[in-house]
């Protein structure tokens, strides 16, 4: 870049980068430096420029940088004794350029003049609203209000974001669709823009998402915290209660009920067990993994449910699964995380199938992920379950815990997978848990 150019860079910045009320002309002996530059020159140096100072700016800023260095431009050449309309192609090549970037950015934007009629609009914008551009363009935002073309929904969306925004002006409001997709709307008014509204949308789904993650992932290490501890103070008195019954156990062999003893300990031992386990599970630490044949132990969990399948009368159909596919895990987590998905598939079509219910396991290789689906056709669930199931101390049940699944959860996140849910009401159920390959 030469000085000149440098020069331009810099006052152009200035000028579309402070508050527009206070732009000054450009400086003298910059318009100078330009007097015997053609007009085309200066049009594609600006071009240039605007776009280096525009990079990387939220759009609406960038809106707002494209609107006021049209001005300084023009006020530019003014200066410099140069017509614009020497050279008119280029300057509509600017403005086309700039309406171009603004056509493809991923967020909707609308700019309403002081009359509250629509100026611009891009491509995002018009399919948000579900009507082709021409026939926003010119109409006030009532009359898109008003006008039947477009869906009721967005009608009634777009009169609730009115009411919120320009009565009540709050500069952004968000809203979700009916594809449960989460929008930003954001209005700038028109002290800040020169007589204008401007309104963009912003598909935040992909954040929202993430920070909904997060919260999760807070619940969980609370959810550690908490069962580490009961889990700890049950410990405590079950160990002296062992303690006593074997002191106990020759007194109660000399009377006879020595089984009475042994039975104690025996419960006593499996509690522990089971404590043992849930602490194992619940903890933050990385899992030990190491190879094993998936089916062999699909297989070993659906020995654990062959009574309670009988007794329900439903039926769990395994595989075809392909015999030497290998995950590497550790075997007891994940034996836990089937269980327990399998025991919520077992209850939810015994309570609404009887003998018609069916189980079905699958695992197969989907690279990068060896993937096992545990499939009932069952009652499945509602939007409002399906979002907060795994969450500690979700239960639709009487006797629920709600447990299982925000154990099941965490166990799949320390191992680098994820479970995913598909579920449709009076349908069923589908759980996928997908582990690293
Ligand atoms: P619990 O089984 O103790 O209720 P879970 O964490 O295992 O706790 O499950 C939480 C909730 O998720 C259940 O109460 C139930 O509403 C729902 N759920 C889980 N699996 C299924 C399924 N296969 N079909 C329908 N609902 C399910
Ligand atoms: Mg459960």
């Amino acid at each position: 870049m030469s000085i000149a150019e440098e020069l331009y860079l810099e006052a152009l910045a200035d000028y579309v980068l402070q508050d527009h009320s206070q732009n000054k002309m450009p400086d003298p002996g910059l318009t100078e430096r330009f007097s015997s530059v053609s007009v085309t020159d200066i049009v594609e140096l600006h071009r240039v420029s605007t776009r280096r100072i525009a990079e990387g700016k939220p759009e609406d800023q960038a809106l707002r940088i494209y609107d006021a260095s049209l001005r300084f431009l023009t006020d530019f050449l003014a200066h410099c004794n140069k017509s614009v309309y020497a050279a008119p192609s280029s300057l509509v090549l600017l403005k086309n350029k700039y309406e171009n970037v603004l056509q493809h950015m991923d967020s909707g934007i609308a700019l309403f003049n002081e009359s509250g009629r629509l100026t611009f609009i891009n491509m995002n914008m018009a399919r948000l609203i579900g009507l082709p551009r021409k026939a926003l363009i010119g109409f006030r935002l009532i009359d898109v209000m008003r006008n039947r073309m477009v869906p009721r929904k967005i009608r009634k969306s777009m009169l609730h974001l009115y009411r919120e925004m320009v009565d009540y002006r709050t500069p952004y409001h968000e809203i979700t669709t009916g594809q449960g997709r989460h929008l930003l709307v954001t209005v700038t008014y028109e002290n800040e823009l020169d007589g204008d509204v401007l309104i963009s949308v912003k598909d935040v789904t992909e954040y929202k998402r993430i920070e909904q993650a997060a919260y999760q992932n807070d619940k969980l290490a609370i959810l550690g915290k908490i069962s580490a501890a009961i889990a700890h103070e049950i410990r405590n008195p079950l160990t002296s209660i062992r303690g006593f019954v074997q002191f106990l156990k020759p007194e109660l062999t000399r009377m006879g009920k020595h089984e009475y003893a042994d039975i104690i300990l025996d419960e006593i031992d499996r509690a522990n067990s089971i404590i043992h386990e849930f602490l194992n599970s619940s903890k933050p630490t990385a899992p030990l993994k190491k190879p094993v044949l998936v089916h062999a132990f699909i297989k070993d969990v659906m020995l654990l449910f062959e009574s309670d399948a009988l007794l329900h009368q439903c039926r769990i159909e395994v595989g075809p699964i392909d015999q030497t596919l290998t995950v590497a895990v550790d075997l007891k987590q994940v034996k836990q995380v089937l269980m327990n998905i399998v025991k919520n598939a077992v209850e939810a079509v015994a309570q609404s199938r009887g003998p018609e219910g069916r189980i079905q396991i699958l695992a197969v290789h989907e690279a990068p992920w060896i993937k096992i689906t545990v499939s009932d056709n069952g009652d499945g669930m509602d939007a409002d379950t399906a979002s907060r199931l795994f969450d500690p101390f979700f239960t639709t049940k009487e006797a629920g815990t709600g447990l299982g699944l925000s154990v099941s959860y965490r166990i799949i996140k320390n191992h680098g997978g994820k479970i995913d849910v598909r579920s449709r009401p009076a349908q069923g159920t589908t759980f996928s848990i997908c582990l690293p390959e």
